[in-house]
C-alpha cells in the first residue's frame, strides 16, 4: 500500500523574447541634465524589467513627469529598433509633432529616423525608428496589417483621453498581442496615461484576462493654492484678460498658463495681451526683472473676489499677506485703459497667426513688433509679456517656441486650448487661469447631428489643469468660477467619447472599420449591448448591413452582418446612418442642398407654433407633409426681404431655432465637403423650392432612411362595434405597436390623411388616463415604393404573370408585379 504523494509543481511562466542588444547613444551633456530631473529616469530599470517580461503593460504618471519622451528612449536603447519599429500614438495632431522632434533632438537622430505621421502630413522614410502618430493613423494601418508586423512595441500614450479610435486600438491590441506571440514574434503594448482611472483598464476582464502590471511614476508636485472666483461672469475672456493683467502688474516672476475653449479664442487673448504689453526687439528689458513685490505665494490681492472660503485660517492668511504687501511698498506700473470693445472679435477661420514664422532665434519679427495701431500706450518701463499661442492646428514651428525661453526680462505667457493640459508640458509655469470651459461635441440623438458646445469642464480636467502650475516650484492656479459650480456642475469625469456618440453611428463606423463584432467588441468601457444590437437590427433594414456567411474554424459556417457598398457611402456623411443614407441617395438626383435643410430642420425642435395654414401645397408637395412645411418655411427664410425677426412673428417661427438651422445646415455642407469625395455644396440662398418631381422624390427620400418607420390608416372597418368612430379619424396602425398612433395634432396631413405614411419620432402625450402615442414630422408615401426602399421588410411571392412583365429600355431592367406584404404584421401590399 503506497501513500499518496503530494507533487508541487513549479508553473513557469513561458518566456518572453526580448531583445538583449545595447544601443549606444551620445546625448549632449544638456540634455542628459535636464532628463536627469525626470522622475521617470529613476525608474528606468524597473520600467524596463516590466516591459521585457510583460505584453502589456501601463504606466501611469502625472503630467510631465516623462513618459512620452523618455520611454521611447528607453525601448530605443534597449534593442527595440533592431529589426521592426516602435509606435506611438497620441490623440492630438500637436504632441504628435512636438514630441516626435522632441525624441529625436534628445536621442540626436534626425527626423529621418524619429519620424512623424498623421492625416495629410508626416515626415516618416524607411530608416524610421519611433513613430509617433495619431491614433486614427495606426487604426488604418492595422486594416491592411492586421498583425502590425512592422512593429515591436505599441505605446498608446494619454490613453485616459479615452478618444473614441485610442479605445478601439486597446480593444483590438489586447486581441493581436496574442496573435503574435503564437506567431512567434511577440509584440508588446504599453498604455501611458496620466493617473487617471487606471481601473477602465485592469478592471476589465474583456479587455485583459489578467490585468496588465501597473507602473506608477511619483513625482515631485509642488503645491498648488488654488484660488476660485467668488462669482461666476459669463464673458470669461474679460475674466482671463484682467485676471492676467494683475498677475503680471503685481506678482513675482513666473510664467502664465491661460486656458481658453478654443483656437479663435486663443488668437483673440493673444492680440489684446501683446497689445497691452508689448515687446519690442533690440530693446534690453534685463533691468525689468524682480521690480514687483517679492510677495511669494500668495493670493492675487486683497479683493475678496479672488479666494472664496470660509474658512478662518484663509483669512488670516489674508491679512498678513495685505499686511505685507503695504509693508513692501510696491510700485505698481500703472495699466493703460483698454476696454474689450477696442479690438473685434477675430474671424472663426483664416485668422492669421500673430506669432510670425521664420525666425529661427524665437523672436518676433519687426513687423509683430510693431503691432502700433493695437498698441494703446507703452512705457519704457512696463515688462512686456512674450505672449504665446497654443492649440492643435498651430504650424509645428509656432508649436516649439513654447518650449524656448522667453527673451530675457520679458514674462512668458502662453494662452492655450486643452492642448496643454496633459499632452504638452510647457517648463516654468508658475501660474495657471482657467476658464473652466471647453469645447465639446454634443450630438443631437435623433439625427446625429453634431455641434461643438462651450461647456464646464470635468473636476479631473480642472485638477490637471491647476497642476501645470506646480511643475518647477509652488504655484498658484486661479479658476475664473465660484466652487459652487466646480462641486455643481463640474462633472467628476466625462464619458468616454465611445460612449457619448449615437449608437447607430458608432456601429456603422466599427464596421466600416471591418470589425464584425461590434455588439462582443472588448470595449475598455461599454456602450450600451442591448442598443448596440437594435442599432445592428435597425442598420439592416436600411440596407446598411447586410448578412453575410462566415467560414469559421471552430464553429459551422457563421453568419455576420457586414457593411454594404451603400453603407459605406453613407459612413461619410456626419450623421446617424438614416440620415447619411437619405444625404447619400440625394447626391445622386441632386437633391443634396433639400435633403440637408430637411435634416438640419428636423435637428432642431419646435421651429414653427402651429401655424402650418401659412404653407399651403398641393400635389406631392402637401404630401412630402411636415418635413416640406420646414423645407419651405426656412427657404421663405432665405428669400424674404424682411428681417428675420419681424418675418418670423408674421408666420408663426421661432427665430432662434431659424438661426440654428441655418449654422447647422452650413456647418453639415462644409463637413460634407470635406468627407465625401466629389462634392462641392454651397448653401445657395436663391435655392428655388422643389417643383413637383423633386417633391416626389425627396418622399421617396425619407422613405429611404424612414422605411422602418411606417405606419397605415386604420380603417373604420377595423374599429369594433361601439366605439366611437370620431376617436380613430387619425388613427394609425404602426408596425411595432399594439396600440393606435395619431397623426400629431400640427401635423399638415391632417388635411389629406393619407393611408401609408412614415414619420420621424413617435412619443406619448396626454395626461395619465388619457394617454396616446403620436407620430411627428409625417410624410405620405405610396405603398408600390415600399419593396423598392425598404426591401428587407417585404415579403413577396413569385412573380405574377398578370400583368406580363415588361422589359424596361431605361433601367434595362425587366419589371414584373408581385404579391406580397410589408412587415412584421403583414400588411398586403397592393
Ligand atoms: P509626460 O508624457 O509624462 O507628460 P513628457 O515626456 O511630455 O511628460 O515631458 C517631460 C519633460 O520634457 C517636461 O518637463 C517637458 O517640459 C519637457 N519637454 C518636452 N518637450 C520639450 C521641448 N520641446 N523642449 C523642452 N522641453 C521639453
Ligand atoms: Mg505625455
Amino acid at each position: 500500500e503506497s501513500e499518496p504523494v503530494q507533487v508541487e509543481v513549479e508553473v513557469k511562466k513561458p518566456i518572453l523574447e526580448h531583445p538583449t542588444i545595447n544601443v549606444q547613444v551620445k546625448r549632449d551633456p544638456k540634455i542628459q541634465v535636464a532628463r536627469l530631473k525626470l522622475p521617470i529616469l529613476g525608474e528606468e530599470q524597473r520600467v524596463m524589467e516590466l516591459i521585457n517580461e510583460n505584453e502589456f503593460v501601463i504606466v501611469a504618471g502625472e503630467t510631465g513627469s516623462g513618459k512620452t519622451t523618455q520611454i521611447p528612449q528607453f525601448l530605443y536603447e534597449a534593442g527595440y529598433t533592431e529589426n521592426k519599429m516602435i509606435a506611438v500614438t497620441e490623440p492630438r495632431r500637436v504632441a504628435t509633432v512636438a514630441m516626435s522632434a522632441r525624441v529625436g533632438y534628445e536621442l540626436g537622430l534626425s527626423s529621418k529616423e524619429v519620424s512623424y505621421l498623421m492625416r495629410f502630413e508626416g515626415n516618416v522614410t524607411k530608416d524610421t525608428k519611433i513613430k509617433f502618430m495619431t491614433d486614427g493613423v495606426l487604426l488604418k494601418e492595422i486594416q491592411s496589417d492586421f498583425l502590425l508586423s512592422k512593429y515591436s512595441v505599441v505605446i498608446i500614450d494619454e490613453a485616459h483621453e479615452r478618444s473614441m479610435y485610442t479605445d478601439i486600438l486597446l480593444g483590438l491590441l489586447s486581441r493581436i498581442v496574442p496573435l503574435r506571440r503564437k506567431r512567434g514574434c511577440p509584440l508588446r503594448l504599453i498604455i501611458m496615461s496620466a493617473t487617471l482611472r487606471v481601473e477602465d483598464f485592469t478592471e476589465n476582464t474583456r479587455l485583459f484576462k489578467v490585468p496588465p502590471p501597473v507602473i506608477e511614476i511619483q513625482s515631485r508636485q509642488f503645491p498648488v493654492t488654488v484660488h476660485f472666483n467668488k462669482h461666476t461672469y459669463t464673458d470669461y475672456l474679460k475674466e482671463a484678460f484682467k485676471k492676467t493683467v494683475k498677475i503680471h502688474t503685481r506678482l513675482p516672476e513666473g510664467g502664465i498658463l491661460i486656458f481658453v475653449t478654443g483656437q479663435q479664442e486663443v488668437n483673440y487673448l493673444v492680440k489684446k495681451l501683446r497689445a497691452s504689453f508689448p515687446y519690442r526687439k533690440g530693446v534690453d528689458y534685463s533691468s525689468l526683472i524682480n521690480k514687483k513685490v517679492n510677495v511669494v505665494d500668495t493670493a492675487l490681492d486683497s479683493e475678496p473676489d479672488d479666494i472664496e472660503s470660509d474658512d478662518d485660517e484663509v483669512e488670516k492668511e489674508m491679512k498678513r499677506i495685505r499686511k505685507a504687501r503695504k509693508k513692501a511698498k510696491r510700485k505698481t506700473i500703472k495699466l493703460p485703459k483698454i476696454s474689450l470693445d477696442d479690438f473685434d472679435m477675430p474671424e472663426d477661420d483664416g485668422q492669421p497667426d500673430l506669432v510670425s514664422d521664420g525666425d529661427s532665434e524665437g523672436h518676433l519679427s519687426d513687423s509683430d513688433a510693431e503691432e502700433s495701431t493695437l498698441t494703446p500706450i507703452i512705457k519704457s518701463n512696463q515688462q512686456p509679456l512674450w505672449v504665446l499661442p497654443l492649440y492643435s492646428m498651430l504650424s509645428t514651428t509656432k508649436q516649439g517656441r513654447v518650449f524656448e525661453p522667453p527673451p530675457a526680462g520679458t514674462r512668458l505667457c502662453v494662452v492655450s486650448t486643452d492642448v496643454a493640459e496633459t499632452s504638452l508640458t510647457i517648463p516654468s509655469i508658475k501660474y495657471v487661469v482657467d476658464t473652466g470651459k471647453k469645447k465639446m461635441r454634443i450630438y443631437d440623438h435623433v439625427t446625429g447631428a453634431s455641434a461643438w458646445r462651450i461647456v464646464w469642464t470635468s473636476q479631473a480636467s480642472a485638477e490637471q489643469r491647476s497642476g501645470r502650475a506646480g511643475r518647477t516650484g509652488p504655484g498658484h492656479a486661479y479658476r475664473l468660477y465660484s466652487s459652487a459650480v466646480y462641486q455643481h456642475e463640474c462633472v467628476p469625469h466625462y464619458k468616454p467619447d465611445l460612449c457619448t456618440r449615437p449608437v447607430d453611428h458608432l456601429m456603422l463606423t466599427l464596421k466600416c472599420m471591418g470589425i464584425d463584432k461590434v455588439v462582443n467588441f472588448p470595449y475598455p468601457t461599454a456602450p450600451d449591448r442591448m442598443q448596440l444590437r437594435l442599432a445592428e437590427k435597425r442598420l439592416e433594414v436600411l440596407g446598411i448591413l447586410e448578412k453575410v456567411e462566415m467560414r469559421n474554424r471552430r464553429k459551422d459556417d457563421e453568419e455576420v452582418l457586414k457593411v454594404t457598398p451603400l453603407g459605406k457611402a453613407v459612413s461619410a456623411f456626419p450623421l446617424l446612418p438614416r440620415y447619411g443614407k437619405m444625404l447619400a441617395l440625394s447626391h445622386q438626383y441632386n437633391l443634396l442642398p433639400y435633403a440637408i435643410t430637411i435634416v438640419s430642420a428636423l435637428t432642431v425642435p419646435e421651429v414653427m407654433s402651429g401655424k402650418t395654414d401659412s404653407w399651403p401645397a398641393t400635389g406631392n408637395m402637401l404630401l412630402l407633409g411636415d418635413p416640406g412645411v420646414l423645407l419651405r418655411a426656412v427657404g421663405a427664410c432665405d428669400h424674404s426681404t424682411e428681417t428675420l425677426s419681424v418675418f418670423c412673428a408674421k408666420y408663426g417661427l421661432r427665430e432662434k431655432a431659424i438661426i440654428e438651422i441655418r449654422k447647422l445646415r452650413k456647418q453639415l455642407a462644409s463637413e460634407i465637403n470635406l468627407s465625401v469625395s466629389g462634392v462641392n455644396l454651397v448653401v445657395d440662398p436663391n435655392l428655388q423650392p422643389p417643383d413637383d418631381r423633386q417633391a416626389k422624390l425627396l418622399r421617396q427620400l425619407l422613405l429611404s432612411g424612414l422605411g422602418d418607420q411606417v405606419a397605415r390608416k386604420i380603417s373604420m372597418a377595423e374599429v369594433k362595434e361601439g366605439e366611437d368612430k370620431r376617436k380613430y379619424k387619425y388613427a394609425y396602425r404602426s408596425s411595432d405597436l399594439d396600440e393606435p398612433v395619431f397623426l400629431h395634432s400640427e401635423s399638415i396631413l391632417r388635411k389629406v390623411i393619407p393611408e401609408w405614411v412614415i414619420y420621424q419620432e413617435m412619443y406619448e402625450t396626454g395626461a395619465e388616463d388619457r394617454k396616446k402615442m403620436v407620430m411627428r414630422n409625417i410624410t405620405a408615401i405610396e405603398p408600390e415604393w415600399l419593396p423598392v426602399y425598404v426591401p428587407f421588410l417585404c415579403n413577396l411571392g413569385e412573380p405574377l404573370s398578370e400583368p406580363e412583365p415588361r422589359y424596361d429600355e431605361r433601367s434595362g431592367r425587366v419589371k414584373c408585379h408581385f404579391k406580397g406584404t410589408f412587415g412584421k404584421s403583414c400588411w398586403e401590399l397592393p
